[in-house]
């Protein structure tokens, strides 16, 4: 089904346990952060029940029933363009929060699946597939709970020191269940999804097989405990929205999930100590999750170099040699983004346990690395060209406050035509469209850097790059390379008759 917003707001109030600055959270519909972000999260129910996009976010499923296509899985190169295609079109629209961390955990958790029967003759395809139609059936949104805590980064799970809960893991194995505990952090889309899929974030050896683990579970689970982040703005309203126009369209969503002893019935499982299969699915995960990344920040940087380029229109410095280089610059790493992204789908393949169609590595580690080695320098730019006023700019309460305005109006005008209201208003955009809270999400989120050179570095045809260069040095070992060794007598050819009478 596809469900109204309507429908959606109806549920997420489920009496989930919740805390937002040190506090429980009594109604979702009324808490004033929360409410925003759940009134975010219902746009992913506004977006396919609207005509304009009916078409790209509405498919059918097997038994034909309309479902969100994001909850399908995808199986050739078009199926990833349209995920991709959906993605940049709901941000820009103003959402799609709730279909994307969950599905790239479930596109992985299906590819595992697939090669943990194949190799050990267990069910969790069937157990994946059945969780896959409920989800489509009931239309909820789902988060993806992959980042352990991870205590002391140098050791393994099972070698911890301090205890054994870093790495979220099996406590018990019961007749109808298991038993988790542990906790997972940063996790976005928490407070408005209905429940979360729960995957390793690292690869294991046979010693943290209890660690091996995945699951689904609905967010009012009891032993589940969600511990909000700060929220980037503490006003809404027409206020927010002046003063905070990015973090007013959504607030940090991540939590840190704790889990309290949780039970969770087998037939909810994915994963359970096949720990040889971790590695498949933080693979996987990673993969898709990039996608999803790397398809956001296009609609993220598209407004930031919007804003940097509007900001020297009224300022007057639009046609500056300088300026017009760093724009240059902007709209480079934008559109490098975008490309990559859009590679890593032509040039994806089918993965052959579960048929399940996956990006191309090298490109859209590209693409995630471009983006996140490259956003703090586009806020430099940002900073830059917009000039001091991109953290001094006057609030709302300064502009509405009818002593101030004249003064504002008069001396922040810069541009003839320009009205200073608009001029404020995109310096506050830049102000919080370059907030450190992006920053970090940018560099981390998706993967830290040493994820993707890691990808980078594995995914490179350094065969290919090695015959290049023997082949130049004169070093042999090229002629058999599928790229440079193709044209035999090469050497030959290319070697110059030479007249040893001249002098050279
Ligand atoms: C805003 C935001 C949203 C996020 N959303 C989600 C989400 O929805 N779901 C989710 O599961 N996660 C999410 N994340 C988590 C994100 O994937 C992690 O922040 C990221 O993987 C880095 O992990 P960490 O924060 O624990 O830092 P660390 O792992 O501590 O990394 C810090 C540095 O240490 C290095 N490092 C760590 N361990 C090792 C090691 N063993 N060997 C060598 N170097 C090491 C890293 O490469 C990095 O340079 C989100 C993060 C942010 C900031």
């Amino acid at each position: 089904m596809i469900r109204t917003a309507e429908q959606y707001l109806e549920r997420i109030n489920d009496g989930r346990e919740i805390y937002c600055l040190g506090e429980r959270v009594r109604d979702m519909r009324t808490h004033p952060t929360m409410s925003a972000i759940i009134r975010f999260g219902a746009m992913d129910y506004v977006i396919p029940n609207d005509p304009r996009y009916r078409d790209l976010f509405v498919t059918k499923n097997e038994e034909g029933e309309e479902v969100n296509f994001l909850l399908t899985a995808p199986r050739s190169a078009e199926d990833l363009l349209r995920r991709r295609e959906c993605y940049m079109t709901g941000m820009r629209a103003g959402g799609v929060m709730l279909h994307c961390m969950g599905i790239d955990a479930l596109a992985a958790i299906t590819v595992a699946a697939g090669k943990m029967d194949k190799a050990l003759g267990t069910r969790y395809s069937d157990n994946v597939e059945a969780y896959r139609k409920y989800l489509q059936k009931e239309d909820l949104g789902i988060t993806g709970a992959i980042t352990d805590v991870k205590g002391d980064r140098s050791l393994h799970p099972s070698k911890q020191v301090q205890h054994p809960d870093f790495y979220l893991r099996i406590v018990e194995r019961q007749k109808d269940g298991i038993i988790v505990r542990g906790a997972k952090i940063h996790i976005s889309a928490t407070p408005c999804a209905d429940e979360a899929i729960i995957v390793p974030c690292r690869t294991h050896g046979e010693d943290d097989k209890d660690y091996a683990l995945s699951f689904a579970v609905p967010l009012n689970t009891k032993g589940v405990k969600l511990l909000g982040v700060e929220p980037m703005v503490r006003v809404y309203g027409e206020e927010g929205r002046f003063d905070y126009p990015f973090a007013d369209m959504i607030q940090p969503t991540e939590c840190m999930i704790v889990f309290d002893d949780v039970f969770i019935p087998w037939e909810r499982v994915f994963m359970c100590g096949e720990w040889q299969f971790s590695r498949d699915i933080v693979y996987a995960f990673a993969t898709f999750h990039r996608l999803f990344g790397a398809s956001k920040m296009v609609p993220e940087l598209e407004r930031l170099t919007g804003l940097v380029a509007l900001i020297a229109e009224y300022n007057g410095v639009d046609k500056v040699g300088h300026i017009r280089e760093k724009l240059a610059r902007m709209a480079y790493i934008t559109h490098t983004v975008e490309a990559l992204g859009h590679a890593a789908c032509i040039n994806s393949s089918p993965e052959p346990s579960s048929g399940i169609q996956i990006p191309n590595l090298m490109s859209i580690n590209a693409a995630k690395y471009t983006f996140a080695s490259n956003f703090h320098d586009m806020c430099k730019i940002a900073h830059d060209v917009a000039g001091g006023l991109a953290t001094t700019v006057p609030t709302y309460k300064d502009w509405n406050n009818p002593e101030l305005k004249p003064y504002i109006e008069k001396y922040l005008g810069a541009k003839a035509g320009v009205a200073t209201e608009d001029r404020i208003r995109v310096f506050r955009a830049i102000k919080n469209a370059t907030h450190n809270f992006l920053q970090i999400d940018h560099v981390n989120g998706e993967g830290s850097l040493a994820a993707q050179q890691m990808f980078l570095y594995n995914s490179a045809d350094w065969n290919k790059f090695k015959a290049a260069a023997k082949r130049l040095a004169h070093v042999d070992g090229w002629q058999d390379d599928p790229h440079y060794g193709t044209v035999p007598g090469y050497e030959d050819v290319t070697m110059p008759p030479v007249d040893e009478s001249y002098t050279l």
